[in-house]
């Protein structure tokens, strides 16, 4: 019942924190080469994400002032940015070489 509650404290800064447009991979669903790599593209998205979030849960293990949670959150969320930028940039060389 603690760890439920200490769950649900943590998924409320989390959602904001991965607030960013999500990854618009869903096209050509009939190519299956194309398919693999988008399905690889969102596998380490989906990686990132989980590692931000245990990132993010053990920064709090820790007692942190208002103006510390502020910056940890704001370098997750570049982190996370730069990793959707560096997908991003993955998923158009794959399409740019390929096309
Ligand atoms: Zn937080
Ligand atoms: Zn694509
Ligand atoms: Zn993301």
């Amino acid at each position: 019942m603690k760890q439920h509650f200490r769950h649900v404290v943590f998924a409320v800064p989390l959602a904001s924190l991965l607030a960013v447009p999500p990854l618009v991979l869903a096209h050509d669903p009939y190519e299956s080469e194309h398919e693999q790599t988008h399905e690889y593209l969102n596998a380490e998205h989906q990686a990132g994400h989980e590692q931000l979030e245990a990132q993010h849960e053990a920064a709090h293990q820790y007692p942190m002032t208002r103006r510390e949670h502020r910056r940890l959150h704001r370098a997750l969320r570049q982190e996370h940015r730069a990793e959707h930028q560096g997908l991003q940039e993955q998923h158009e060389d794959y399409h740019t070489s390929n096309d």
